[in-house]
């Protein structure tokens, strides 16, 4: 917030409109700052004034009351701010949007990548597109083209001849096996690795790190990393030491500024519309940047621009319309499939993932669901629209048993099954790799006898 108070004023204000718009897919659930024994005292006592100059509102808080909020904070806390936050769930909002997309008359290409233009006249002509998955080539003839590519965006418009100077940061993060805490609970302290633990349903996130990186070809976590998040997190929330973790995994933030820039934590989080007019094409406009929180308001301001360029001067209206919760994006809700399961009452309805209670009821509507918008669903699409895969098994049994069920169902054929498998456990596994210790280790283990003893499926 002090290196950037623009972009905590725009994540505040769209923090509002998102729990307004898109109310189930957020969890609103306040948050703490805190500063532990050890800490810059003073940048402690700044805090509510910082806060005022972005118009944040905060409350001070005595260290007990924080810890009778928050029981899993350290006796060592030594001030205590309490916050507005709220926790995304970035599964469901993805979904919801995809769907509302396709419901007012948008195409969804899944598995295909843009791998080329034709420019002519300044303008992109055509846009080449490749199914990777079958191979097959798609031509689109586009009046408008907007690259929203997030880290990649440097990559695409390079296709374009167009240069864009992009920083990368990787930053990681651990998932726990259940939830630490209510809120959300930054360490007050400068901006640095391991100051954040984040509610996500029923499991918590730590993080992060921020490591300037030159390619984005092979990006994941390491164990450095976590053990650092861990010893930062656990400062303020000692119970993270001894914490069973499920996972962890890494992305990139694409950082827009010189190449000369020093820390990246100094660069701004905020977002970039790179308007290309300048570069010599008219029709292609690049977003990349900012926050997940501020998705919405990124949206508006390119759609704004591109508008602006059609001659169309509706107003955007994300901004009061409710976003229309979908039948497909309701399984990604942890707890949600239990409870229906027990509510319908159907016992012969079998439950396929044991760790988050997924029945084969939810599996079958999200293979139509994928069915119906020209998909074909595999282990990890399955996953991505509910809990599958996400317990502490991390796949080992619901992989095999949803795999076993696919094929029983006609929905799997010859070796596709196995290779799906494969693919699925392969990247369950680059998020444990890092956390190999305790019950992890364990369960690792089990997982390495079932699938490598029983079923060949070494790498
Ligand atoms: C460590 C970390 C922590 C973060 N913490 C927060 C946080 O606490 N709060 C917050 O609000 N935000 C946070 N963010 C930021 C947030 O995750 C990003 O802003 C957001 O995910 C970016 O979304 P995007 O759609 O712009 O890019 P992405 O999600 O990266 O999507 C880009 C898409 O483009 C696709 N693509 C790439 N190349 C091509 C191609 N050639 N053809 C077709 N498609 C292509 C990719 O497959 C991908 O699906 C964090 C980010 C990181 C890395």
């Amino acid at each position: 917030m002090a290196s950037d108070p623009e972009t905590a004023k725009e994540c505040r204000e769209e923090g509002e409109i998102l729990k307004r718009v898109a109310s189930n897919c957020i969890e609103n659930t306040g948050g703490l700052f805190v500063a532990v024994e050890g800490d810059d005292e003073k940048y402690a006592a700044d805090f509510p004034d910082l806060c005022s100059r972005c118009g944040i509102p905060v409350r001070e808080l005595d260290p007990k009351e924080a810890r009778e909020l928050e029981p899993t904070l350290s006796p060592k806390v030594i001030a205590a701010y309490e916050v507005e936050d709220a926790s995304i769930d970035p599964f469901m909002l993805s979904i919801a949007n995809i769907d509302q997309a396709l419901s007012l008359g948008c195409f969804l290409l899944c598995h295909t990548r843009v791998v080329g233009f034709e420019c002519r006249d300044r303008r992109i002509r055509t846009v080449h597109l490749k199914n990777t998955k079958t191979g097959e080539d798609i031509i689109v003839e586009a009046e408008q083209v907007v690259n929203a590519t997030g880290a990649w965006a440097g990559e695409v418009a390079a296709l374009a001849g167009i240069s864009i100077d992009l920083l990368y940061s990787k930053g990681s993060l651990l998932i726990t096996d259940n939830r630490i805490a209510t809120r959300v609970v930054n360490r007050l302290r400068p901006s640095s690795d391991g100051d954040i633990l984040v509610p996500g349903g029923t499991v918590s996130l730590l993080g992060t790190t921020s490591i300037r990186i030159d390619s984005l070809d092979d990006i994941r976590p390491t164990i450095e990393e976590m053990d650092n998040i861990i010893d930062q997190c656990a400062a303020a929330t000692p119970v993270l030491k001894k914490t069973r973790y499920i996972r962890a995994y890494s992305g990139v933030r694409p950082l827009v500024a010189s190449k000369s820039a020093g820390d990246d934590r100094s660069v701004s989080r905020s977002f970039s519309l790179l308007d290309h007019v300048r570069d010599g094409l008219e029709n292609f406009v690049t977003i990349t940047g900012g926050k997940l929180s501020t998705y919405r308001y990124m949206a508006e301001k390119t759609a704004d621009l591109v508008c602006t360029r059609m001659g169309v001067s509706k107003p955007c209206v994300t901004r009061t319309e409710p976003l229309p919760s979908s039948e497909t994006s309701r399984w990604t809700e942890p707890g949600l499939a239990p409870k229906e399961w027990i509510k319908k009452g159907e016992p012969e309805d079998l439950i396929l993932c044991e760790c988050e209670m997924v029945p084969r009821s939810v599996v079958d509507g999200i293979v139509t669901s994928i069915r119906e918008q020209g998909g074909r669903a595999d282990l990890k699409t399955i996953g991505l629209r509910s809990r599958i895969g996400k317990g502490t098994c991390q796949g080992a049994f619901c992989g095999v048993r949803i795999t076993s069920y696919m094929y029983d169902e006609g929905e799997l054929h010859a070796g596709e099954g196995l290779s799906d498998l494969r693919r699925f456990l392969n990247e369950r596994w680059k998020g444990i790799r890092p956390i190999l210790w305790d019950g992890s280790l364990i369960q690792e283990e089990l997982q390495e006898a079932m699938h490598c003893g029983l079923f060949g499926l070494e790498l």
